[in-house]
């Protein structure tokens, strides 16, 4: 598990944004993920009305299906684009705000108000701003966040959970040295010392 090739490795915000404009997306999937589905009832336990975070969302379907069984969904894209094609895509029609306490930070939300998508990064959030939340789906979020930033990435997702959350996480694995990433490689050792 030698991630030594891709541990320097830097996309950037910019770069994200290429992709959406140049329709690189293959990470994007028009069926839901059946990891979800499969392991829906860890998420929910036996919940209702919960607060479901998605990071680094881009358009996930997923989002649309929580929503519909009554959550509320909660997401974060750099990507503008990203978040129209949601709402476009499945003819929710919603509006936009400006989000004071981020600088050029936008929040797009459904008009049943129950999906808000920030536009931003995701290191300009903290609890004080989108609260905590009961369930995370994190996929193609830690294994797209820059090796560098791990660290910060999950000690905010840790910030913004409730006491009794769940996080279900997808990841991926290969030989980080046939392939760049992202997705990134992110060993299990690492993702324990991450999360605890
Ligand atoms: N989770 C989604 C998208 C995965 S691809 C899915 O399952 O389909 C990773 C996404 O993160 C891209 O859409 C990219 O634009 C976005 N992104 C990358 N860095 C980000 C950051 N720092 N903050 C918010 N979004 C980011």
């Amino acid at each position: 598990s030698d991630i030594g090739s891709q541990k320097d490795r830097v996309v950037t915000e910019e770069e994200w944004l290429q992709k959406w404009e140049m329709g690189n997306i293959g990470f994007h999937k028009e069926q839901r993920h059946p990891l979800l589905q499969k392991h829906l009832d860890v998420l929910l336990n036996g919940r209702s009305g919960l607060r479901i975070f998605f990071p680094l969302c881009g358009k996930a379907v997923e989002m649309k299906w929580l929503a519909d069984m009554g959550h509320n969904v909660v997401g974060v894209e750099v990507s503008e684009q990203a978040l129209k094609e949601f709402f476009s895509e499945h003819s929710l029609p919603y509006c936009e705000e400006p989000v004071p306490e981020i600088s050029g930070g936008k929040m797009f939300q459904s008009t049943s108000g129950n999906i808000s998508l920030y536009c931003c990064s995701i290191y300009d959030l903290s609890s004080s701003i989108v609260g905590k939340f009961d369930g995370v789906w994190d996929r193609g979020a830690l294994v797209a966040v820059n090796p560098s930033d791990r660290q910060r990435y999950a000690s905010l997702m840790i910030n913004l959970m409730e006491k009794n959350s769940s996080y279900l996480l997808v990841t991926v694995s290969y030989d980080p040295n046939k392939h760049k990433g992202p997705p990134f490689y992110v060993p299990e050792s690492e993702i324990k010392s991450l999360f605890g």
